[in-house]
């Protein structure tokens, strides 16, 4: 199974991606982990896009979707969670020729829906582990030892961009950019909402249902 998950910052795309990739076995790809990886190792990727990630802006189209590709090629035995991507109209349709290309398809585009008040809440208390990127938050997820990564003991850190100037504007592009998406999904027929204002374990039944009903009607065809 292929997915991509859709969601105003903060509303949980990351948690539920690692939640179903436990669960069965998918890949996440997170094009933020990724880019923040190339920022990390230096590359020449990296350098051209540190800035524009710490002013919470978007990377060029094109550049993301390069990136996306080749680990697409890497792991589509397995299926794959497509968490922050696409973000744009554009992206959505580089998307499906990297799809078609690879004779792929993607079986639900699932919409988490939250306000801003809750963005903002979740942002401001979420800490990423330095090392490995599992995402924690001070209140509503909090590590087992303050400050430290329970999956591999690395130090848990606020992100610039999560950061409220940074905050703020992330908002206003997620909210420019990508709501045409969840029309685009909704057309194909492919769009799945969930709310997520409620907490982590209220969600995850709804959300394993859905999952469920999606794996039923592939194998059923
Ligand atoms: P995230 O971790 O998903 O919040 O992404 C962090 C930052 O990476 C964003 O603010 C963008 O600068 C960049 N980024 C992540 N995904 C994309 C994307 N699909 N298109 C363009 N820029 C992206």
């Amino acid at each position: 199974m292929n997915f991509v998950f859709l969601g105003q910052q903060g509303a949980g795309k990351g948690t539920f991606a690692q939640h179903l990739s436990e669960k069965k076995g998918l890949i996440q790809i997170s094009a933020g982990d990724l880019l923040r990886a190339e920022v990390k190792a230096e590359t020449n990727l990296g350098k051209k896009v540190k800035e524009i990630m710490n002013a919470g802006e978007l990377v060029s189209d094109e550049l993301i979707a390069e990136m996306i590709e080749k680990r697409i090629k890497e792991v589509k035995e397995k299926g794959f969670i497509l968490d922050g991507y696409p973000r744009t109209l554009k992206q959505a349709e580089l998307l499906e020729g990297i799809m078609q290309k690879l004779n792929l398809k993607i079986d639900a585009a699932v919409n988490f829906t939250i306000g801003d008040a809750t963005t903002i809440e979740r942002l401001g208390g979420r800490r990423t582990c330095k090392n490995c990127n599992k995402v924690y938050h001070i209140k509503y997820l909090p590590p087992k030892i303050t400050g430290k990564c329970d999956a591999c003991g690395g130090e848990l850190i606020t992100r610039d961009d999560d950061k409220p100037e940074a905050i703020k504007k992330r908002l206003e592009a997620y909210k420019k950019q990508t709501k045409p998406l969840i029309d685009y999904y909704k057309e194909k027929g492919l769009l799945k909402e969930i709310d997520a204002e409620p907490k982590i374990e209220e969600i995850k039944p709804v959300f394993d249902k859905i999952i469920e009903e999606i794996e039923n009607k592939k194998i059923t065809g």
